[in-house]
């Protein structure tokens, strides 16, 4: 199955989308990436999950990526009684400890720390800002507030507080256990929420070590401030326009997105762009002309993925969002001045051979008119370095290690095929032909650029380019 766009697709899989003919279809439909977000739903429904699309996988024969994402330091309520609550503007409404689900009066705001936090007037702003909370009494283990804008609450919704500091470790106890968890069903990405600090990153990867790649959302004052540190240490970057539209003024969050893609780009490291792409396809089945305008101004501005949120994991209309996504997509690339940006914002090569030989397959390809590149690796350091490249020519991605190949599935421009390694010349030639044809990059008189190391099935070895002609299959 052949993408005829580069940029990528991550869905949320939720209660919209959680059996295995759903996800099926949303993978067809466009979906490269698969989100579990681990604020919701038990381990068995990941873990589930996770079997579908391992599944999934075997029948297609293409890589499939499941990135886990941790709800990290998130500030959550509790839950009603009965699901929700419609809070009215003036009303009384206290938060405590008391982990029984609330209901018009009350909730449990199960976070020790930050009820210590907060003082008279001091300001929460519920579910991404929809409802404020003003405090009128901090008590010891309660705070009673008035409702200054109401509106429906439900379970479990986020709580930021954006005047006061809350001292809270990186990974709660909870994202322990779920880091755990998803790293034995073998997630290819891990996602860590409210990072502040490159140390943040630092921290997740000792315990992660390398069983999976690791992503820091940006969403707090402290990570933009410090995203040269997070870029360098993280694996590839989400910007999680959610929380970070709460925690920083609104207005700041299209320039803010603009740079951590063109930082992020700089360095060759994977960037998303998340939330409320598609907004109004969670109970519409068409978006608006804004949401599709600021889809296709993330695919503009190069990112790697757009991901959908409560579009697939909760909406009535899971695959209509994909497939809108994919349209958009591949419409925005068509456009020749899609080209003339993406070029235009082309980052400096680092002096070596990977830079090197990625920037020339690129040049080479598009001078003779290449019908795909080819690239051999391993640990897949080679294959980000050809995708910073943004060329025009495909990039086939071969590679022996499966783990790569799903983790790669995420990154602009890369179809990753698993297969074995090239033992010498004539092999490398031979398989890249045969493996570009059979993808549908390649026909009989068609040129490939090959990019390999030697000797072969080395990491880090990137030496070879080489042109082949594809000769009758
Ligand atoms: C966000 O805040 O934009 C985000 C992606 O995180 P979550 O969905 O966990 O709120």
């Amino acid at each position: 199955m052949r993408r005829l766009r580069k940029t990528k697709i991550i869905a949320t899989l939720g209660p919209a989308s959680s059996g295995a003919d759903s996800i099926e279809a949303l993978h067809l439909a466009g979906a490269d990436v698969f989100r579990r977000n681990f604020s919701h739903g038990e381990h068995k429904d990941h873990e589930e999950r996770a079997a579908a699309i391992r599944a999934l996988e075997e029948k297609t024969g293409r890589p499939i990526g499941i990135l886990a994402d941790l709800q990290g330091p998130k500030i959550r309520l509790g839950t009603f009684e009965n699901g929700s609550v419609i809070l009215t503007n003036g009303a009384k409404f206290r938060l405590d400890l008391d982990e029984t689900p609330g209901n018009q009066d009350r909730v449990c705001l199960p976070h020790p720390a930050v009820l210590e936090s907060l003082e008279d007037g001091s300001i929460l702003l519920l579910d991404d800002g929809k409802l404020k909370l003003t405090v009128a009494k901090a008590g010891a283990d309660f705070v009673d507030c008035k409702v200054s804008v109401g509106g429906k609450i439900s379970d479990r919704k986020g709580v930021n507080i954006p005047n006061a500091l809350v001292r809270m470790s990186p990974l709660t106890d909870k994202d322990r256990r779920d880091l755990d968890f998803a790293l034995s069903l073998g997630v290819d990405w891990v996602a860590l929420s409210f990072v502040q600090r490159p140390e943040d990153i630092a921290e997740i990867k000792k315990i992660v070590a390398g069983r999976a790649a690791v992503m820091a959302k940006i969403e707090k004052p402290a990570a933009v401030e410090t995203l040269s540190g997070i870029i360098d240490l993280a694996d590839a970057i989400m910007v999680a326009r959610g929380d970070l539209g709460v925690e920083m003024p609104i207005q700041e969050v299209p320039s803010i997105q603009k740079r951590i893609i063109a930082r992020a780009r700089e360095a060759g490291k994977p960037v998303v762009v998340a939330t409320q792409m598609l907004e109004s396809m969670i109970a519409a089945p068409v978006p608006t002309r804004a949401e599709v305008t600021d889809v296709a101004n993330a695919i503009y501005d190069g990112t790697d993925a757009v991901m959908l949120s409560a579009e697939s994991a909760a909406g009535e209309f899971p695959l209509e969002a994909v497939a809108m996504m994919n349209d958009i997509a591949e419409e925005t690339e068509k456009d020749p001045m899609y080209r003339s940006v993406i070029d235009a914002k082309h980052g400096t090569l680092e002096a070596t051979t990977a830079d090197a030989i990625s920037a020339a397959a690129s040049q080479v390809a598009s001078t003779i008119g290449a019908a795909a590149i080819v690239t051999y690796t391993t640990s897949g350091s080679t294959a980000l370095r050809a995708a910073r490249e943004r060329g025009e020519t495909s990039v086939l991605v071969l590679t022996p290690a499966l783990k790569a190949a799903r983790m790669l599935a995420l990154v602009w421009g890369l179809h990753c095929v698993h297969t074995s390694d090239a033992k010498n010349f004539a092999e490398m030639v031979d398989k890249a032909c045969k493996i570009s044809f059979a993808e549908g990059f390649t026909r009989p008189g068609d040129r490939v650029v090959i990019m390999a190391g030697v000797p072969f099935g080395t990491p880090g070895s990137t030496n070879i380019l080489r042109i082949a002609w594809v000769g009758e299959q």
